[in-house]
């Protein structure tokens, strides 16, 4: 009633009953009422108990036939403006991660009294319905060996098919996740399903030795017990623990007494340990020093502008060196084209994970990949190397 899309029909649909009702009387098609029914004697019967006749009951249903057309195009007219604010609102909530205040605004998003915040709300509360119905799956995308074409390892990368969205955005499915909470689970059912994954491939001859990278956000590291959980996986799956690399996010600061003894404590378990988009974050070097860390992801940031800024091929530069040096293998995301990939060759960063090769894939697409040659060049000349920097 409160509708205002439906104050016309509302209106209009017993004006027109009236006058139906009327002629059909006055026409003596229909007979007059004859009979006090009780309201709450149901349709068609009460048509016919109030005249007498059959044609009391047809008269009830022509006239619930002409409210229903007329009634029908608002209820489109409804449906379609809801739609329309739906996206209007999640535009808006997809844009929120890019411009960087998922972070900044942290619950307060989840608690916002706007539009975003109710549909925020909504979809962190819907993630464990999800989660029940198996809308959550794991992608792979692959990590190539430049110099010799092959995968050494995979990326796990969640996503989340929603009934009604379809893909939900990482970043805003994760944030929310982070700011709820519910990470934690989301993170425990991704290590398993990697874990579950690699104990197939790890069956398989050309794809036993490929390492699955898990993301682990700085959220879930207040957990002290995570690390045994994901061994436990591993012992219950049978997967070497080496197969299993814990990538963290250097974005968002590690910080805290905590995460310092959950990554100790996965270094201790053996597990590899990644530092994700790294370059861009405050207590890089830091992390490098403490931690056995095996590998280094370039902040993408940085990768991408080495074909076009001096000072991040100096950076890209000299990350490879400290890398060699440390025994720490660097790669390089966002890779979409050959002249970005053959530019951070020369800059010493060989592993490429990025478009130019594959995209994120489902695993059996991913088992393919891993299992075919791929495009590669070799090792870089020193000479090259210094040359590239400057040019
Ligand atoms: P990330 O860990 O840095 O993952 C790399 C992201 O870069 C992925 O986006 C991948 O699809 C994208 N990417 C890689 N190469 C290219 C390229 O050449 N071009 C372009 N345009 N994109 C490329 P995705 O899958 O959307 O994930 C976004 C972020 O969401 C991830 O960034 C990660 O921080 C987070 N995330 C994804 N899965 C998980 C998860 O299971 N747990 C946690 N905690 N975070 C996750
Ligand atoms: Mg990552
Ligand atoms: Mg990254």
């Amino acid at each position: 009633v409160l509708n205002p899309v439906f104050l016309a029909p509302f209106i209009l649909v017993p004006l027109v009953l009236t006058a139906v009702a009327y002629i059909a009387n006055v026409t003596g098609l229909v007979p007059v009422t004859i009979n006090d029914v009780a309201w709450n004697v149901p349709i068609l019967l009460s048509g016919y108990l109030a005249t007498n006749s059959i044609a009391g009951s047809i008269l009830q249903v022509v006239c619930l036939a002409i409210s229903t057309v007329i009634y029908l195009p608002f209820v489109s007219l409804d449906n379609w403006l809801k739609a329309a604010q739906f996206d209007r609102t999640y535009k808006k909530l997809v844009q929120v991660p890019s411009s960087g205040e998922l972070a900044e605004l942290g619950p307060r998003f989840l608690g916002g009294t706007d539009t975003v915040g109710s549909l925020a709300r909504f979809l962190a509360q819907d993630m464990e319905r999800g989660l029940e119905m198996r809308e959550f799956y794991l992608e792979y995308q692959p990590q190539v060996d430049s110099r010799t074409g092959r995968v050494y390892g995979v990326e796990a990368l969640l996503r989340w098919r929603h009934p009604q969205i379809g893909m939900v955005p990482p970043p805003v499915f994760i944030g929310l996740a982070e700011d709820s909470g519910l990470i934690k689970t989301l993170g425990l059912f991704v290590a398993e399903e990697a874990c579950r994954q690699a104990a197939e491939w790890q069956k398989i001859p050309g794809a036993e030795k490929v390492v699955i990278s898990i993301n682990v956000s700085a959220r879930q590291l207040d957990d002290l017990e995570l690390p045994d959980k994901i061994f436990a996986m591993t012992q219950k799956y049978e997967v070497p623990v080496q197969n299993i690399k814990v990538e963290v996010t250097e974005s968002t600061a590690i910080g805290g007494h905590d995460g310092h003894k959950v990554l100790t404590k996965f270094s201790q378990h053996g597990f590899k340990l990644a530092i994700d988009d790294f370059g861009m974050g405050h207590t890089s070097l830091s992390y490098l020093r403490e931690f056995e860390v095996s590998s280094l992801k370039l902040d993408s940031i940085i990768s991408r502008d080495v074909l076009v800024s001096r000072s991040s091929r100096e950076i890209v530069y000299t990350i490879a060196d400290l890398c060699r040096n440390l025994g720490i293998e660097l790669i390089a995301e966002f890779v979409e084209d050959e002249a970005h990939l053959l530019k951070l060759r020369e800059l010493g960063c060989y592993n490429i994970q990025g478009y130019f090769y594959s995209k994120p894939l489902l695993p059996e697409d991913c088992l393919l990949f891993i299992l075919d040659q791929h495009p590669s060049y070799g090792e870089v000349e020193e000479e090259i190397r210094n040359k590239s920097v400057c040019s």
